[in-house]
């Protein structure tokens, strides 16, 4: 076998999505195309690798301390859509319909897995909320039991804050990932959004 072909199927079949079919399919494409395009395709890789910070505010991804949504004066300031990861916040972008911040909390929690609360930016969240005094906060999760559980600690958490708590509406696919969600249902499921209150549910 080619040792160095073989290698670079190794490396591309560890992303996520990426089988070992469709790694050597790939290897096998970045090959056949010229040096410099594959040069810049590995620039591209690293320079994003080492120039994206978190912000300092969120924890979504940014080039500078504060984000780009952060600094935004045409942004709602005092609506925080709370979200797993990163990457449901370009699928509630996408949208175009949310004109809110957001707070990245880095996952849900799942202790089985050791995911506990301190895990997550979940004091960040508290500290936040108590520095900027936001309206609303709303509860962007996908469909898993543990997000379920996340959003009623959340609400938990806010208890004793004039806060209003809100939820993406019923309707997310069960299980599944925001990312995943279409872009329709993401937008009803914002639009129909329905407040908690940490006792009644
Ligand atoms: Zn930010």
């Amino acid at each position: 076998m080619i040792k160095v072909l073989e290698d670079l199927v190794d490396a591309l079949s560890t992303l996520p999505a990426i089988g070992k079919k469709s790694a050597w399919r790939l290897a096998v494409h970045l090959m056949e195309r010229p040096k410099d395009e594959v040069a810049s395709l590995a620039d591209a890789i690293l320079r994003a690798r080492e120039e994206l910070t978190r912000c300092k505010r969120c924890f979504s991804y940014s080039e500078k301390e504060i984000c780009p949504v952060c600094e935004s004066s045409s942004r709602d300031q005092r609506c925080i859509c709370v979200v797993e990861k990163a990457i449901d916040i370009f699928a509630i972008e996408k949208v175009g319909r949310y004109r809110g911040v957001y707070h990245v909390l880095g996952g849900v929690l799942s202790p089985l897995n050791g995911i506990t609360a301190d895990k997550l930016k979940l004091k960040e969240l508290k500290d936040r909320v108590i520095l900027e005094n936001p309206g609303e906060i709303i509860i962007g999760f996908g469909g898993s039991a543990d997000a379920e559980t996340t959003a009623l600690y959340i609400a938990r958490i806010f208890r004793d804050i004039d806060i209003k708590i809100t939820r993406l509406a019923r309707g997310m696919p069960a299980g599944m990932e925001l990312e995943y969600v279409d872009q329709l249902t993401l937008s009803q499921a914002l639009n129909e959004r329905t407040e908690i209150t940490y006792g009644n549910e």
